[in-house]
Protein backbone atom coordinates (compact mmCIF):
# COMPACT_ATOMS: atom_id res chain seq x y z
CA UNK A 1 0.00 0.00 0.00
CA UNK A 2 2.99 2.45 0.82
CA UNK A 3 4.42 1.65 -2.16
CA UNK A 4 1.23 2.76 -4.34
CA UNK A 5 0.90 5.92 -2.24
CA UNK A 6 4.52 6.44 -3.39
CA UNK A 7 4.24 5.95 -6.95
CA UNK A 8 1.26 7.97 -6.96
CA UNK A 9 3.08 10.85 -4.99
CA UNK A 10 5.49 10.57 -7.56
CA UNK A 11 3.33 10.89 -10.73
CA UNK A 12 2.51 14.32 -9.05
CA UNK A 13 5.55 15.22 -8.68
CA UNK A 14 7.26 14.39 -11.54
CA UNK A 15 4.37 16.27 -13.50
CA UNK A 16 5.11 19.38 -11.94
CA UNK A 17 8.61 20.39 -13.66
CA UNK A 18 10.61 18.99 -16.42
CA UNK A 19 12.83 16.64 -14.20
CA UNK A 20 14.57 13.80 -15.16
CA UNK A 21 12.83 10.26 -15.02
CA UNK A 22 15.02 8.21 -12.48
CA UNK A 23 14.81 11.51 -9.89
CA UNK A 24 14.64 9.73 -6.83
CA UNK A 25 11.16 10.24 -5.34
CA UNK A 26 12.13 10.86 -1.31
CA UNK A 27 14.75 13.49 -3.10
CA UNK A 28 11.83 14.89 -5.15
CA UNK A 29 9.64 14.83 -1.73
CA UNK A 30 12.27 16.57 0.53
CA UNK A 31 12.99 19.16 -2.60
CA UNK A 32 9.28 20.25 -2.86
CA UNK A 33 7.91 19.79 1.17
CA UNK A 34 5.94 17.39 0.12
CA UNK A 35 5.08 14.92 2.67
CA UNK A 36 4.91 11.38 1.91
CA UNK A 37 1.18 10.06 1.81
CA UNK A 38 1.26 7.06 3.98
CA UNK A 39 1.94 9.71 6.48
CA UNK A 40 -0.58 11.82 6.01
CA UNK A 41 -2.86 9.49 5.42
CA UNK A 42 -2.64 8.29 9.24
CA UNK A 43 -2.61 12.02 10.39
CA UNK A 44 -6.01 12.00 8.38
CA UNK A 45 -6.83 8.73 10.11
CA UNK A 46 -5.92 10.09 13.17
CA UNK A 47 -8.12 13.35 12.81
CA UNK A 48 -11.30 11.60 11.52
CA UNK A 49 -11.44 8.59 14.66
CA UNK A 50 -11.45 12.02 16.80
CA UNK A 51 -13.80 13.31 14.91
CA UNK A 52 -16.17 10.10 15.10
CA UNK A 53 -15.58 10.09 18.66
CA UNK A 54 -16.88 13.68 19.23
CA UNK A 55 -13.30 14.40 20.32
CA UNK A 56 -13.39 12.65 23.30
CA UNK A 57 -9.78 11.76 23.64
CA UNK A 58 -9.07 7.95 22.96
CA UNK A 59 -8.37 6.73 26.07
CA UNK A 60 -8.59 2.71 26.01
CA UNK A 61 -7.19 0.42 23.15
CA UNK A 62 -10.42 -1.82 22.33
CA UNK A 63 -9.90 -1.09 18.66
CA UNK A 64 -8.79 -3.75 16.55
CA UNK A 65 -7.07 -3.99 12.73
CA UNK A 66 -5.80 -0.66 11.69
CA UNK A 67 -7.88 1.55 13.99
CA UNK A 68 -5.56 -0.13 16.98
CA UNK A 69 -2.42 1.17 14.67
CA UNK A 70 -4.28 4.82 15.14
CA UNK A 71 -4.42 4.33 18.41
CA UNK A 72 -0.96 3.72 19.40
CA UNK A 73 -0.16 6.27 17.63
CA UNK A 74 -2.02 8.47 19.10
CA UNK A 75 -0.85 7.39 22.32
CA UNK A 76 2.17 7.45 21.76
CA UNK A 77 2.67 11.13 21.39
CA UNK A 78 1.09 11.00 24.89
CA UNK A 79 -1.96 12.53 23.75
CA UNK A 80 -4.33 9.74 24.63
CA UNK A 81 -5.59 10.76 28.25
CA UNK A 82 -5.34 14.69 26.96
CA UNK A 83 -8.60 16.12 27.12
CA UNK A 84 -9.57 18.18 23.96
CA UNK A 85 -11.85 21.83 24.24
CA UNK A 86 -13.42 21.45 20.81
CA UNK A 87 -16.93 19.44 20.99
CA UNK A 88 -19.17 18.58 17.65
CA UNK A 89 -20.97 22.56 16.98
CA UNK A 90 -24.05 22.50 18.90
CA UNK A 91 -26.63 25.00 19.34
CA UNK A 92 -25.88 27.50 22.22
CA UNK A 93 -28.24 27.58 25.00
CA UNK A 94 -30.29 31.08 25.47
CA UNK A 95 -28.37 33.96 25.90
CA UNK A 96 -29.65 36.07 29.38
CA UNK A 97 -26.95 38.70 28.21
CA UNK A 98 -25.77 41.17 25.79
CA UNK A 99 -23.05 41.36 23.71
CA UNK A 100 -21.40 44.47 21.77
CA UNK A 101 -18.85 44.12 19.08
CA UNK A 102 -19.78 47.81 17.95
CA UNK A 103 -18.14 50.16 20.06
CA UNK A 104 -20.06 53.05 19.21
CA UNK A 105 -23.16 51.34 20.39
CA UNK A 106 -24.54 52.25 24.12
CA UNK A 107 -25.08 50.24 26.72
CA UNK A 108 -28.49 49.39 27.62
CA UNK A 109 -28.69 50.03 31.22
CA UNK A 110 -32.30 48.29 33.59
CA UNK A 111 -34.22 50.34 35.51
CA UNK A 112 -33.13 51.68 38.46
CA UNK A 113 -33.65 50.88 41.61
CA UNK A 114 -34.67 47.13 40.08
CA UNK A 115 -33.26 45.02 38.02
CA UNK A 116 -35.36 43.40 35.69
CA UNK A 117 -33.36 41.56 33.01
CA UNK A 118 -34.37 38.51 31.90
CA UNK A 119 -34.36 37.51 28.01
CA UNK A 120 -36.96 34.76 26.82
CA UNK A 121 -39.90 36.19 27.68
CA UNK A 122 -39.42 35.76 31.58
CA UNK A 123 -38.62 38.92 33.41
CA UNK A 124 -38.01 38.50 37.52
CA UNK A 125 -38.08 41.21 39.87
CA UNK A 126 -34.87 40.92 41.66
CA UNK A 127 -33.32 42.55 45.23
CA UNK A 128 -32.88 46.34 45.37
CA UNK A 129 -29.46 46.80 43.11
CA UNK A 130 -27.52 49.93 44.41
CA UNK A 131 -26.73 52.62 41.66
CA UNK A 132 -23.13 51.02 40.86
CA UNK A 133 -21.99 49.87 37.29
CA UNK A 134 -19.46 47.13 37.64
CA UNK A 135 -16.90 47.44 34.88
CA UNK A 136 -14.66 44.21 34.27
CA UNK A 137 -11.70 44.81 31.82
CA UNK A 138 -10.42 41.09 31.12
CA UNK A 139 -7.53 40.08 28.75
CA UNK A 140 -5.67 37.12 27.95
CA UNK A 141 -2.14 36.82 26.96
CA UNK A 142 0.88 33.95 25.34
CA UNK A 143 4.37 34.32 26.41
CA UNK A 144 6.52 32.72 24.14
CA UNK A 145 9.40 34.16 25.96
CA UNK A 146 11.65 30.35 26.69
CA UNK A 147 12.43 31.28 30.29
CA UNK A 148 8.41 32.29 31.04
CA UNK A 149 6.57 30.04 28.99
CA UNK A 150 2.93 30.05 29.47
CA UNK A 151 -0.54 31.31 28.75
CA UNK A 152 -2.18 33.46 31.14
CA UNK A 153 -5.05 35.47 32.03
CA UNK A 154 -5.58 39.08 34.01
CA UNK A 155 -8.47 41.28 34.75
CA UNK A 156 -9.46 44.39 37.06
CA UNK A 157 -12.69 45.76 38.30
CA UNK A 158 -13.60 49.26 38.84
CA UNK A 159 -16.97 50.02 40.48
CA UNK A 160 -18.86 53.28 38.64
CA UNK A 161 -21.14 55.80 40.60
CA UNK A 162 -22.79 58.45 38.33
CA UNK A 163 -20.69 58.62 35.69
CA UNK A 164 -17.30 59.21 38.02
CA UNK A 165 -14.77 56.39 37.84
CA UNK A 166 -11.03 56.37 39.00
CA UNK A 167 -9.48 54.31 36.98
CA UNK A 168 -6.06 54.49 38.62
CA UNK A 169 -7.52 52.70 41.79
CA UNK A 170 -8.92 49.20 40.83
CA UNK A 171 -11.50 47.75 43.26
CA UNK A 172 -9.46 44.24 42.44
CA UNK A 173 -6.96 42.93 39.97
CA UNK A 174 -6.17 39.63 39.81
CA UNK A 175 -3.36 37.23 37.04
CA UNK A 176 -4.40 33.73 36.54
CA UNK A 177 -1.73 31.64 35.14
CA UNK A 178 -2.96 29.01 32.51
CA UNK A 179 -1.37 25.92 30.88
CA UNK A 180 1.08 26.38 28.33
CA UNK A 181 -0.78 24.64 25.72
CA UNK A 182 -3.59 27.23 25.87
CA UNK A 183 -4.44 29.24 23.03
CA UNK A 184 -4.83 33.17 23.17
CA UNK A 185 -8.29 32.65 22.31
CA UNK A 186 -8.90 30.28 25.72
CA UNK A 187 -6.91 32.39 27.46
CA UNK A 188 -9.48 35.38 26.99
CA UNK A 189 -12.29 33.21 27.32
CA UNK A 190 -11.22 31.83 30.56
CA UNK A 191 -10.23 35.36 32.12
CA UNK A 192 -14.31 36.41 31.20
CA UNK A 193 -15.10 33.24 33.26
CA UNK A 194 -12.73 33.77 35.74
CA UNK A 195 -13.54 37.34 36.85
CA UNK A 196 -16.96 36.27 37.31
CA UNK A 197 -16.25 33.50 39.61
CA UNK A 198 -14.37 36.32 41.52
CA UNK A 199 -17.03 38.61 41.32
CA UNK A 200 -19.15 36.15 42.92
CA UNK A 201 -16.92 35.36 45.63
CA UNK A 202 -16.52 39.17 46.32
CA UNK A 203 -20.20 40.11 46.27
CA UNK A 204 -21.26 37.07 48.62
CA UNK A 205 -18.76 37.81 51.19
CA UNK A 206 -19.99 41.48 51.07
CA UNK A 207 -16.71 43.43 49.16
CA UNK A 208 -18.83 44.67 46.36
CA UNK A 209 -22.27 45.74 46.36
CA UNK A 210 -24.57 44.11 44.07
CA UNK A 211 -23.99 46.42 41.08
CA UNK A 212 -26.91 47.71 38.90
CA UNK A 213 -25.29 46.34 36.09
CA UNK A 214 -21.77 44.64 34.72
CA UNK A 215 -19.88 45.53 31.67
CA UNK A 216 -17.12 42.66 30.70
CA UNK A 217 -14.90 44.31 28.08
CA UNK A 218 -12.88 42.68 26.25
CA UNK A 219 -10.10 43.33 23.54
CA UNK A 220 -10.71 39.87 21.73
CA UNK A 221 -13.59 39.88 19.00
CA UNK A 222 -13.01 36.43 18.55
CA UNK A 223 -13.93 35.18 22.25
CA UNK A 224 -17.24 37.51 22.12
CA UNK A 225 -18.19 36.33 18.49
CA UNK A 226 -17.68 32.50 19.81
CA UNK A 227 -20.05 33.61 23.00
CA UNK A 228 -22.88 34.96 20.98
CA UNK A 229 -22.65 32.45 18.05
CA UNK A 230 -25.55 30.46 17.23
CA UNK A 231 -23.17 27.41 17.21
CA UNK A 232 -20.50 26.23 20.09
CA UNK A 233 -17.73 24.22 19.27
CA UNK A 234 -15.51 24.22 22.97
CA UNK A 235 -16.17 23.64 26.41
CA UNK A 236 -14.77 26.81 27.54
CA UNK A 237 -16.87 28.73 25.74
CA UNK A 238 -20.16 26.77 27.12
CA UNK A 239 -18.26 27.26 30.84
CA UNK A 240 -18.28 31.08 30.26
CA UNK A 241 -21.45 31.23 28.49
CA UNK A 242 -23.13 29.43 31.96
CA UNK A 243 -21.48 31.36 33.81
CA UNK A 244 -22.54 34.56 32.27
CA UNK A 245 -25.76 33.57 32.43
CA UNK A 246 -26.16 32.75 35.86
CA UNK A 247 -24.60 36.30 36.40
CA UNK A 248 -27.21 37.77 34.30
CA UNK A 249 -29.88 36.05 36.55
CA UNK A 250 -29.42 39.10 39.10
CA UNK A 251 -27.66 41.92 36.82
CA UNK A 252 -27.91 42.98 33.43
CA UNK A 253 -24.65 41.72 31.96
CA UNK A 254 -22.82 43.30 28.77
CA UNK A 255 -20.03 41.91 27.29
CA UNK A 256 -18.43 44.37 24.79
CA UNK A 257 -15.42 44.85 22.43
CA UNK A 258 -12.64 47.58 23.24
CA UNK A 259 -10.05 48.44 21.03
CA UNK A 260 -6.39 47.02 22.85
CA UNK A 261 -3.62 48.77 22.52
CA UNK A 262 -5.21 52.72 21.93
CA UNK A 263 -4.35 53.48 25.64
CA UNK A 264 -7.59 52.98 27.81
CA UNK A 265 -6.36 52.77 31.48
CA UNK A 266 -8.78 49.20 31.98
CA UNK A 267 -8.03 47.36 28.90
CA UNK A 268 -3.83 48.63 29.92
CA UNK A 269 -4.71 47.51 33.09
CA UNK A 270 -6.05 43.61 32.09
CA UNK A 271 -3.12 43.08 29.28
CA UNK A 272 -0.18 43.83 31.83
CA UNK A 273 -2.01 41.64 34.44
CA UNK A 274 -2.55 38.96 31.61
CA UNK A 275 0.91 39.26 30.56
CA UNK A 276 1.95 38.60 34.27
CA UNK A 277 -0.09 35.25 34.36
CA UNK A 278 1.83 34.18 31.29
CA UNK A 279 5.07 34.96 32.52
CA UNK A 280 4.35 33.30 36.27
CA UNK A 281 5.58 29.63 36.20
CA UNK A 282 2.62 27.43 35.86
CA UNK A 283 1.84 25.25 38.64
CA UNK A 284 3.64 22.13 39.20
CA UNK A 285 2.46 18.67 37.85
CA UNK A 286 1.84 16.64 34.39
CA UNK A 287 0.46 19.21 32.25
CA UNK A 288 -2.03 20.21 30.63
CA UNK A 289 -4.30 21.98 32.89
CA UNK A 290 -7.21 22.41 31.04
CA UNK A 291 -8.69 20.83 27.75
CA UNK A 292 -6.09 21.77 24.85
CA UNK A 293 -7.68 23.66 21.86
CA UNK A 294 -8.03 20.73 19.01
CA UNK A 295 -5.30 22.88 17.04
CA UNK A 296 -2.49 21.93 19.93
CA UNK A 297 -4.02 18.51 18.90
CA UNK A 298 -3.17 18.48 15.22
CA UNK A 299 0.36 20.49 15.55
CA UNK A 300 1.37 17.60 17.81
CA UNK A 301 0.72 15.15 15.11
CA UNK A 302 1.92 17.42 12.49
CA UNK A 303 5.17 17.77 14.27
CA UNK A 304 5.49 14.20 14.96
CA UNK A 305 5.26 13.31 11.01
CA UNK A 306 7.37 15.98 9.72
CA UNK A 307 9.79 14.19 12.88
CA UNK A 308 9.28 10.72 10.98
CA UNK A 309 10.00 12.02 7.85
CA UNK A 310 13.22 13.95 8.68
CA UNK A 311 14.35 10.47 10.00
CA UNK A 312 13.38 8.38 6.95
CA UNK A 313 15.11 10.75 5.13
CA UNK A 314 18.05 10.96 7.25
CA UNK A 315 18.34 7.02 7.13
CA UNK A 316 17.72 6.93 3.69
CA UNK A 317 20.92 5.73 2.02
CA UNK A 318 20.44 7.49 -1.41
CA UNK A 319 19.90 10.45 -2.27
CA UNK A 320 23.69 11.22 -1.65
CA UNK A 321 23.87 14.76 -3.39
CA UNK A 322 20.28 16.21 -2.52
CA UNK A 323 21.24 15.77 1.22
CA UNK A 324 24.37 18.33 0.50
CA UNK A 325 21.54 20.86 -0.09
CA UNK A 326 18.76 19.56 1.97
CA UNK A 327 19.91 17.56 4.98
CA UNK A 328 16.11 17.76 6.25
CA UNK A 329 12.91 19.42 4.73
CA UNK A 330 12.40 22.96 4.43
CA UNK A 331 9.52 23.87 4.11
CA UNK A 332 10.60 27.86 3.10
CA UNK A 333 12.79 26.84 0.33
CA UNK A 334 10.16 24.31 -0.77
CA UNK A 335 7.35 27.28 -0.49
CA UNK A 336 9.87 29.68 -2.64
CA UNK A 337 10.34 26.47 -5.02
CA UNK A 338 6.51 26.44 -6.19
CA UNK A 339 6.32 29.38 -6.94
CA UNK A 340 8.95 29.41 -9.70
CA UNK A 341 8.00 28.64 -13.15
CA UNK A 342 8.28 25.11 -14.57
CA UNK A 343 11.51 25.38 -16.37
CA UNK A 344 13.17 26.91 -13.41
CA UNK A 345 12.21 24.72 -11.07
CA UNK A 346 12.75 21.79 -13.21
CA UNK A 347 16.29 23.05 -13.05
CA UNK A 348 16.36 23.44 -9.36
CA UNK A 349 15.30 19.90 -9.49
CA UNK A 350 17.88 19.02 -11.71
CA UNK A 351 20.80 20.75 -10.07
CA UNK A 352 19.88 19.72 -6.37
CA UNK A 353 19.34 16.11 -6.97
CA UNK A 354 22.36 15.52 -9.68
CA UNK A 355 19.68 14.00 -12.28
CA UNK A 356 21.09 16.40 -14.91
CA UNK A 357 22.84 16.68 -17.68
CA UNK A 358 26.05 17.27 -16.75
CA UNK A 359 28.70 14.98 -18.03
CA UNK A 360 28.88 12.75 -15.03
CA UNK A 361 25.99 11.67 -14.92
CA UNK A 362 25.28 11.63 -19.00
CA UNK A 363 28.79 9.10 -18.58
CA UNK A 364 27.01 7.33 -16.13
CA UNK A 365 24.07 6.78 -18.44
CA UNK A 366 25.42 6.50 -21.67
CA UNK A 367 29.58 6.10 -21.52
CA UNK A 368 29.31 5.16 -25.07
CA UNK A 369 28.45 8.72 -26.61
CA UNK A 370 29.79 10.42 -23.35
CA UNK A 371 33.39 9.28 -22.99
CA UNK A 372 34.29 12.17 -20.76
CA UNK A 373 32.80 13.08 -16.53
CA UNK A 374 35.43 15.47 -16.19
CA UNK A 375 34.42 19.51 -16.09
CA UNK A 376 34.57 21.13 -19.57
CA UNK A 377 35.61 24.23 -17.19
CA UNK A 378 38.47 23.31 -15.07
CA UNK A 379 39.50 19.74 -16.51
CA UNK A 380 40.40 18.73 -13.31
CA UNK A 381 36.89 17.48 -11.31
CA UNK A 382 34.13 15.41 -12.34
CA UNK A 383 31.49 17.42 -13.60
CA UNK A 384 28.69 17.37 -11.13
CA UNK A 385 26.11 19.64 -9.67
CA UNK A 386 27.34 20.00 -6.61
CA UNK A 387 31.08 20.69 -8.14
CA UNK A 388 29.65 23.48 -9.74
CA UNK A 389 27.98 25.45 -7.62
CA UNK A 390 30.19 25.01 -4.86
CA UNK A 391 34.05 24.66 -5.82
CA UNK A 392 34.53 25.07 -9.40
CA UNK A 393 37.55 27.68 -9.81
CA UNK A 394 36.50 28.73 -12.85
CA UNK A 395 33.43 30.21 -11.94
CA UNK A 396 35.02 32.09 -8.24
CA UNK A 397 33.55 35.13 -9.83
CA UNK A 398 30.61 34.16 -11.06
CA UNK A 399 29.44 32.56 -7.57
CA UNK A 400 30.28 35.81 -6.04
CA UNK A 401 28.90 37.90 -8.35
CA UNK A 402 25.71 36.21 -7.74
CA UNK A 403 25.93 34.49 -4.18
CA UNK A 404 28.25 37.02 -2.71
CA UNK A 405 31.11 34.42 -2.53
CA UNK A 406 33.25 32.46 -4.07
CA UNK A 407 32.96 28.97 -2.92
CA UNK A 408 31.03 27.12 -1.08
CA UNK A 409 31.94 24.65 1.70
CA UNK A 410 30.40 22.12 3.67
CA UNK A 411 27.90 21.83 5.20
CA UNK A 412 26.35 24.18 2.58
CA UNK A 413 24.66 27.48 4.00
CA UNK A 414 23.09 28.40 0.95
CA UNK A 415 20.65 31.18 0.13
CA UNK A 416 17.86 29.92 -2.29
CA UNK A 417 17.02 33.24 -4.64
CA UNK A 418 20.73 33.53 -5.01
CA UNK A 419 21.16 30.13 -6.13
CA UNK A 420 18.46 30.64 -8.13
CA UNK A 421 20.01 33.58 -9.63
CA UNK A 422 22.96 31.81 -10.28
CA UNK A 423 21.54 28.94 -11.96
CA UNK A 424 19.09 31.00 -13.65
CA UNK A 425 22.48 32.46 -15.40
CA UNK A 426 24.32 29.50 -15.80
CA UNK A 427 22.56 26.58 -15.53
CA UNK A 428 21.16 25.76 -19.04
CA UNK A 429 24.43 26.92 -20.63
CA UNK A 430 25.78 23.72 -19.39
CA UNK A 431 23.32 21.56 -19.70
CA UNK A 432 23.23 21.92 -23.13
CA UNK A 433 25.36 19.65 -24.59
CA UNK A 434 26.55 21.85 -27.27
CA UNK A 435 29.15 24.63 -26.99
CA UNK A 436 28.97 26.19 -23.93
CA UNK A 437 29.61 30.20 -24.22
CA UNK A 438 29.30 33.02 -21.66
CA UNK A 439 29.97 31.63 -18.44
CA UNK A 440 32.07 33.21 -16.26
CA UNK A 441 31.79 36.80 -15.29
CA UNK A 442 35.06 38.09 -14.66
CA UNK A 443 36.19 41.74 -13.26
CA UNK A 444 38.77 43.43 -16.01
CA UNK A 445 39.73 47.39 -15.10
CA UNK A 446 36.67 48.43 -13.81
CA UNK A 447 33.82 47.34 -15.76
CA UNK A 448 32.70 43.64 -15.86
CA UNK A 449 32.37 41.10 -19.03
CA UNK A 450 32.38 37.36 -19.67
CA UNK A 451 35.03 34.33 -20.68
CA UNK A 452 33.06 32.43 -23.45
CA UNK A 453 34.35 28.91 -23.74
CA UNK A 454 33.94 26.99 -26.37
CA UNK A 455 33.37 23.29 -26.58
CA UNK A 456 32.36 20.43 -28.45
CA UNK A 457 29.07 18.86 -28.54
CA UNK A 458 30.58 15.46 -27.65
CA UNK A 459 32.17 16.28 -24.40
CA UNK A 460 35.76 14.86 -25.00
CA UNK A 461 38.01 17.34 -24.01
CA UNK A 462 37.51 20.28 -26.51
CA UNK A 463 40.03 22.36 -27.94
CA UNK A 464 39.15 25.67 -26.33
CA UNK A 465 39.60 29.14 -26.73
CA UNK A 466 39.25 31.66 -24.17
CA UNK A 467 37.94 35.35 -25.21
CA UNK A 468 37.30 38.09 -22.23
CA UNK A 469 35.21 40.92 -23.44
CA UNK A 470 34.23 44.24 -21.38
CA UNK A 471 30.53 44.32 -22.20
CA UNK A 472 28.25 43.35 -19.74
CA UNK A 473 25.42 41.03 -21.39
CA UNK A 474 22.08 42.38 -21.61
CA UNK A 475 20.53 39.38 -19.78
CA UNK A 476 22.54 40.05 -16.66
CA UNK A 477 21.22 41.86 -14.14
CA UNK A 478 22.05 45.31 -13.22
CA UNK A 479 24.37 45.05 -10.12
CA UNK A 480 26.84 46.69 -8.08
CA UNK A 481 30.42 44.82 -8.03
CA UNK A 482 30.81 43.06 -4.70
CA UNK A 483 33.12 44.95 -2.48
ZN1 LIG B 1 35.24 22.59 -12.79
Amino acid sequence: MQQKLTSLSRLALLNLAPSRLKTPTAGLQIILGSIPLHHIARERNVRTLLRLHNYEPLTTPTHRGHLKDIFNFYSSLGLSHIPIDDIPPRKTPPLYFRTLIDPEAKVELPPYPYCQWRKNGRTTSQSPASNHILEIYTDGSKSNDPKHWGTGGGFAFFIRTDDEIDYSNPNHTASISLCHTFSVFQAEVSAITTALREYHNLRKTGVIPYPRAIIIFSDSQSAIQAISAPLVTSKLVIQCIHMLNATSIFTAVTVRWIKAHVGHPGNELADTLAKRGARTPEIQGPAPFGPVPYSFIRQTIRTETSEQWNNEWLFNPACRQTKLWFPEAKPGISRFLLKQTREDLGRLIRWFTGHNFLRRHQNLLDPDSYTSRICRLCYTEPETAEHIMADCVTLDHTRRFFMGTPSLTKPYEWDISKLHAFLAYIGDKLEDSGPISAIQIVQRDDSWGDVFIDSTASGNLPSHSMITYDIIPDDIPPHQPPS
